[in-house]
C-alpha cells in the first residue's frame, strides 16, 4: 500500500505482472460473478490460461512448458489473482500448477508424464489433489482408500471429500493405502483420470464462500489403474506429501496477503466516499487507525512473503517456515476481512460488495492445506527438536 520496493523482482517480472494483470481484467474479473452462480469457473477459462502460457510454466519444454524454474513468476500469478478479489480462481488455478503438477513432474513415470502434462499445460486437463476423506483430514495416516496390487494394475476403492477443482478435474493425485498395516509407510500416491471406469464425482458442495470453486467428493469403485500411474515408489507417498506441502502452504500464504490487500484497497475507497455525521467515514480516528494497522501488517506480510519466495527459489524453504507463513498470513487475512466488513457497515454484509465475498472466502484459508492448529504443531516440532 505504501509501495515498499519489491527488491526481489526484476523488470522482466514486472512485464510479466502487467501481462497477467491485463489478462485477469479481461478474462477473469468480468466472469467471476457468473462462475460463483455456476459453482465453478468455465473450462474455457482454463484453455485461455493455457494459451497464454500461464499453466505449469515450470514444466520442461519437451512436455510443452516454458521451463521457468523461478517461483517469482508463479507468485506473480497467485498475487495478481488475489488482488483481483476473485478468490475461487485465485485458489483453483494455482492449485493445478503449483500443487498438483509438481507431484507429477517429480514422481511420474515417463508414460504418465507424456499422457498428462502437455494437456495440463494447455488447460485441456484440470488437476486436483485428493488426500482428505470423510473420516480423515488432519490425520492423513487414517485414510482408508486402498489400492490393491493386481499384478499389472491396482484396484482402487474408497472416497475423498472437499476436493478443490474436484468436479472439473481430469487428472487427480490420490493418496491411497497400498499397505494398510503400515501407517504412514503404507501410503502411496497414484494418478487417476476422468476416463477410468468406476471413478465418479459428486456435485459441487454448497460452501460458505469460494463459490466459484467446484469443491466436491470423489468416489472410487474397483477403479483399474495401471501400475505406470503410481507416483514414485510404493509406500513413499507420505514423504512426498510432506515435502511438497511446503510449496502448497507458501501458495496459500501468498494468496492470503494479496486478498488482504484487495480488501484494504476496497475499504480505503469506500470510507472516503461514505458519510456519517456530516463527514467522511475516513475522517474518524477509529477508521484511520484501523486502516493504518491493516496497512502496516499487510506491508510486513508482503515483504515477508517476498523473502520466502526467494528462499524457496534457493531451495531453502522448509516445512516449518512454510507452515509459519500459512498460519501467519491466513490469520491476518481473516482479521483484515473482519475489520473491512466492519468499516463498510451494513453494506459490508451484502454479497454485491467485494469485501462481503472476500470475508466469506477468507475463512477456509485457516482450514485447508493443513489447519492452522496443525501448522502450529509443525512449527513447535521444529522449535522443540
Ligand atoms: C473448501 C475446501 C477445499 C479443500 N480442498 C482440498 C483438496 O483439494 N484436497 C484435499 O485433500 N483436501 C482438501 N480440503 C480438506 C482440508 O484440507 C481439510 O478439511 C483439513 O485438512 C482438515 O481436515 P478435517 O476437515 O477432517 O478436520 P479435522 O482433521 O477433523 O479437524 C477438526 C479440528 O480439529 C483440529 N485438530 C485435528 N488434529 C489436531 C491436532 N493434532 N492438534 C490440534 N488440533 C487438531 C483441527 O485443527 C480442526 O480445528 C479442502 C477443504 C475445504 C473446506
Amino acid at each position: 500500500m505504501f509501495g515498499l520496493p519489491r527488491i526481489f523482482f526484476t523488470q522482466e517480472h514486472d512485464l510479466f505482472r502487467q501481462t497477467v494483470k491485463d489478462f485477469i481484467a479481461k478474462e477473469i474479473i468480468p466472469f467471476n460473478a457468473e462462475w460463483e452462480k455456476a459453482k465453478m469457473v468455465s473450462r474455457e477459462s482454463w484453455l485461455k490460461l493455457g494459451e497464454k502460457g500461464f499453466l505449469g510454466i515450470q514444466s520442461p519444454e519437451s512436455l510443452g512448458g516454458l521451463n521457468i524454474q523461478d517461483f517469482r513468476y508463479n507468485a506473480i500469478l497467485i498475487e495478481e489473482l488475489g488482488l483481483s478479489g476473485c478468490s475461487g480462481p485465485a485458489i483453483g488455478y494455482p492449485l493445478h500448477s503449483d500443487i498438483v503438477l509438481p507431484y507429477i513432474l517429480k514422481y511420474a513415470t515417463q508414460t504418465a508424464l507424456e499422457k498428462y502434462v502437455p494437456k495440463m499445460i494447455s488447460g485441456e486437463y484440470i488437476g486436483a489433489v485428493a488426500m482428505t476423506e470423510p473420516g480423515a483430514g488432519s490425520d492423513l495416516q487414517g485414510i482408508s482408500t486402498r489400492a490393491d496390487d493386481h499384478g499389472d494394475h491396482y484396484l482402487v476403492n474408497g472416497s475423498k471429500t472437499f476436493i478443490t477443482n474436484g468436479y472439473l478435474s481430469d487428472v487427480v493425485v490420490v493418496a491411497v493405502k497400498t499397505n494398510p498395516t503400515k501407517g504412514a509407510k503404507g501410503i502411496s500416491l497414484i494418478l487417476l483420470d476422468r476416463g477410468m471406469e468406476g471413478f465418479t464425482r459428486g456435485v459441487p458442495f454448497e460452501k460458505v464462500g469460494l463459490h466459484a470453486q467446484d469443491t466436491c467428493e470423489l468416489f472410487f469403485a474397483d477403479v483399474k489403474v495401471p501400475k505406470e500411474n503410481l507416483l514414485g515408489k510404493e509406500g513413499e507417498g507420505f514423504t512426498y506429501l510432506m515435502t511438497e506441502l511446503a510449496q502448497e502452504r507458501l501458495v496459500v500464504a501468498l494468496a492470503a496477503v494479496a486478498l488482504g490487500e484487495y480488501m484494504l484497497k476496497a475499504t480505503v475507497e469506500y470510507v472516503k466516499q461514505r458519510k456519517a455525521f456530516n463527514q467522511a467515514i475516513s475522517e474518524f480516528q477509529n477508521t484511520r487507525f484501523k486502516l493504518a494497522e491493516m496497512c502496516a501488517a499487510l506491508e510486513q506480510g508482503r515483504i515477508y512473503c517476498d523473502y520466502l519466495v526467494q528462499l524457496h527459489n534457493d531451495g531453502k524453504l522448509d516445512s516449518a517456515m512454510a507452515s509459519a507463513a500459512k498460519y501467519n498470513m491466513t490469520e491476518l487475512q481473516c482479521k483484515v476481512a473482519d475489520e473491512c466488513v466492519q468499516l463498510h457497515g451494513g453494506y459490508g454484509y451484502m454479497w454485491d460488495y467485494g469485501v462481503a465475498r472476500a470475508y466469506a472466502d477468507a475463512r477456509v484459508q485457516r482450514i485447508y492445506a493443513g489447519t492452522n492448529e496443525i501448522m502450529k504443531e509443525l512449527i513447535a516440532r521444529k522449535i522443540l527438536k
